[in-house]
């Protein structure tokens, strides 16, 4: 019974409310390093966060600030490394 289930990764928790709620924001940036805008998406059922994210452009890592309630970016801020 149910071999198609073997090897099916479940969500976790934090992705269900994302699918669920919508909780993932767009938002746009300004790389520290090139200035070139890039495109995040953000996921708002985290109060606060930060994380590194490569630049679509240049590749290189920047660090992202983010604070937010669900559904909706409070601020963001980012920082080369
Ligand atoms: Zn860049």
């Amino acid at each position: 019974m149910n071999e198609a289930r073997r090897g099916f990764k479940p969500l976790d928790a934090a992705a269900w409310a994302t699918l669920l709620w919508g909780m993932l924001e767009e938002t746009i940036v300004e790389c520290p390093y090139c200035g070139e805008p890039a495109a995040l998406d953000v996921d708002t059922s985290v109060a606060e966060q930060s994380y590194y994210e490569d630049c679509p452009v240049c590749c290189k890592p920047m660090e992202v600030f983010v604070r937010s309630r669900p559904g909706e970016i409070l601020s963001i801020s980012v920082s080369a490394d």
